[in-house]
């Protein structure tokens, strides 16, 4: 694999690695912002919700409480049945009527059990009597139960059998003294209060509000009440507790609700905390509402509320850098490392493949610029290394080239050094038209000097006469060993006079005495003067049979073929 896959490979999984890391920490830290941003919102919402509630509530309420103290009421619920107070107490009624919100009052009299009530559209002027109320109707079982409680006032969700409409009544007794003479109040027409305070139409936020039992009063959904909650048997209320998924969520909320009524804190206090309904999870915020004894639970659901995919942008945001960021490190490991990396590889395979002076590396900083710097003396070094050896290889070769010329014993040029020359000088001469000389010498009985003197006094007459050649010689004439006790001169250019005054002289200082040898040596020598047209073989033929004329003629004779 690679490098450049594998870095990339790398990168990507570390990049996936911090994407899922920076994912979940990027996940904790939103839901812990919701969750604070969502009971900030809880409180607000419910403080508000409750304040709206109340205000109009407590309004009627106070109304409710002024009618049931009035003296005038108080003095005909006593004595119904007296007309005076009757007309006193049903004025005094009616100008409490026009004060209410919904413009209507009911009073309700425990001694005749006679129910009365006018509207808003004054409907019942005259007839304010409507009807009787009857301990053992069952319609009328709310009356008789609020007596019996003894509250100063309730607030009930009842349908009102008689009247047709369904309201949030307020209850309050007539009392004089200690006795309970009946119960005056007002109602609130539901359909508009429940549009008002609870069915706000907001999406992911559900208000209600629960007595003190957790019965539901107040929610959008009007199945969801729990209508006539003061007859109705403890097992039919629709209870709080229904709306959450588990038991330790009711217990919880149930707890929570304990926590707040008896909490001693100034100003309402909000509790909020996690609940599951319908199989989400809901924040809750619960409050104690004491002046009507209930409490307001407004359920956020945060996932609709604030939507992790609010969150989307930034996600694709961090997605987009992400990719920017892996594009940019392939390009910049393309550039800084992959590129230069390549060169110096093909750097190297040109010096391998013996080039000595690679192509030029592209610039790089760093360590790829240092191995960069090395690679260049490297080579810069093989290549010094190189030329020297190749240098030293033509010198020893030239050396060896020569040594195979020469003769190690007289240091002479030898056979093969002399037909290289002869062939030069031959082709010369053909070519110039010159002359050479060529003279065969042979040492006499030489067998005879090696056999009496022994091998080494034998090999020094050869190196005697070698210097003897080399003596007599002009300087750039040429004398070899050709082999044995046999020699060659070469004398370029040549004339008969020439090669006959060399010949004589070569012949007589051997003859003259072997230096320190104290040995009589001669030599026999044929002489031959080539010319053009004579070849190599043809001028060593012409001498040869001139030396082999001097042996025959006695030997230590210089004979010379003439044409
Ligand atoms: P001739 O006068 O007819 O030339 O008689 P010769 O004895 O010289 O006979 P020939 O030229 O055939 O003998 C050559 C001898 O030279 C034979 C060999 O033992 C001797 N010889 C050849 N090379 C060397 C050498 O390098 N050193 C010595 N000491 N002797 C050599
Ligand atoms: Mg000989």
């Amino acid at each position: 694999m690679s490098l450049k896959t594998r870095f990339l490979l790398l990168t990507s999984v570390l990049i996936m690695c911090a994407s899922l890391g920076a994912w979940l920490v990027f996940q904790q830290i939103t839901s812990g912002i919701i969750e604070q941003w969502g009971r900030h919102l809880a409180e607000v919402q419910v403080r508000y919700d409750s304040a709206r509630l109340l205000q109009p509530l407590e309004r009627e309420i106070a109304l409710a409480r002024q009618m049931a103290d009035s003296k005038v009421i108080q003095r005909w619920a006593r004595n119904p049945n007296q007309p005076e107070l009757h007309t006193q107490a049903i004025a005094e009624l009616e100008s409490f009527r026009g004060n209410f919100r919904d413009h209507s009052y009911f009073v309700g009299l425990l001694g005749t059990g006679n129910y009365y009530h006018n509207n808003a559209k004054n409907e019942f002027d005259g007839r304010w009597l409507r009807y009787q109320l009857k301990p053992d109707n069952p319609d009328d079982a709310w009356f008789y139960r609020l007596i019996e409680q003894n509250h100063d006032f309730h607030l009930n969700i009842n349908p009102d059998a008689e009247l047709g409409v369904t309201k949030l009544w307020i209850d309050v007794l007539i009392r004089d003294g200690s006795e309970v003479l009946g119960i005056v109040g007002t109602g609130l027409a539901l359909d508009d209060f429940l549009q008002e305070i609870v069915d706000l139409n907001q999406p992911g936020i559900t208000t209600l509000f629960v007595d003190q039992n957790g019965a539901i009063q107040l929610h959008r959904d009007p199945a969801k009440i729990n209508y006539a909650n003061i007859v109705k048997p403890e097992g039919q209320k629709i209870l709080v507790d229904q709306l959450f998924d588990s038991e330790e969520d009711s217990a919880h909320v149930r707890y929570l609700m304990q926590q707040l009524k008896g909490s001693k804190q100034e100003g309402a206090q909000v509790i909020s905390d996690f609940v599951t309904v319908d199989g989400k999870s809901n924040l809750a915020g619960i409050a104690y509402l004491p002046s009507i004894g209930w409490y307001e639970i407004t359920l956020m659901d945060l996932n609709v509320l604030m939507p992790l995919s609010g969150f989307m942008p930034m996600i694709l945001l961090f997605a987009a850098i992400v990719v920017l960021s892996l594009l940019i490190m392939a390009l910049a490991l393309q550039k800084q490392v992959l590129k230069p990396l390549n060169a110096l590889e093909r750097a190297m395979q040109q010096l391998q493949d013996g080039e000595l002076t690679p192509a030029e590396l592209p610039s790089a900083n760093g360590e790829l610029g240092r191995l960069n710097a090395h690679f260049v003396s490297m080579a810069e070094a093989v290549r010094y290394t190189t030329i020297d050896l190749e240098e030293k290889i033509r010198e020893r070769t030239e050396a060896l080239q020569r040594l195979a010329r020469l003769d190690p014993l007289t240091g002479l040029i030898n056979r093969r050094g002399m037909t290289e020359l002869l062939n030069e000088v031959a082709a010369k001469a053909d070519r110039e038209h010159q002359h050479f000389g060529l003279i065969w010498l042979d040492v006499d009985k030489f067998k005879e000097i090696n056999d009496l003197n022994g091998h080494a006094i034998g090999d020094q007459v050869l190196k005697y006469i070698s210097q003897v050649l080399l003596t007599a010689l002009r300087p750039y004439d040429h004398a070899s060993r050709w082999g044995g006790d046999e020699f060659l001169v070469m004398l370029s250019p040549c004339t008969d006079m020439t090669l006959q005054r060399l010949g004589d002289r070569i012949r007589e200082t051997i003859e003259q005495g072997a230096g320190d040898l104290q040995l009589q040596v001669t030599v026999s020598m044929g002489g031959y003067l080539a010319g053009p047209g004579d070849t190599v073989d043809t001028a060593l033929q012409q001498a040869d049979e001139a030396l082999y004329a001097a042996k025959h003629a006695g030997r230590n004779r210089f004979e010379i073929t003439h044409c």
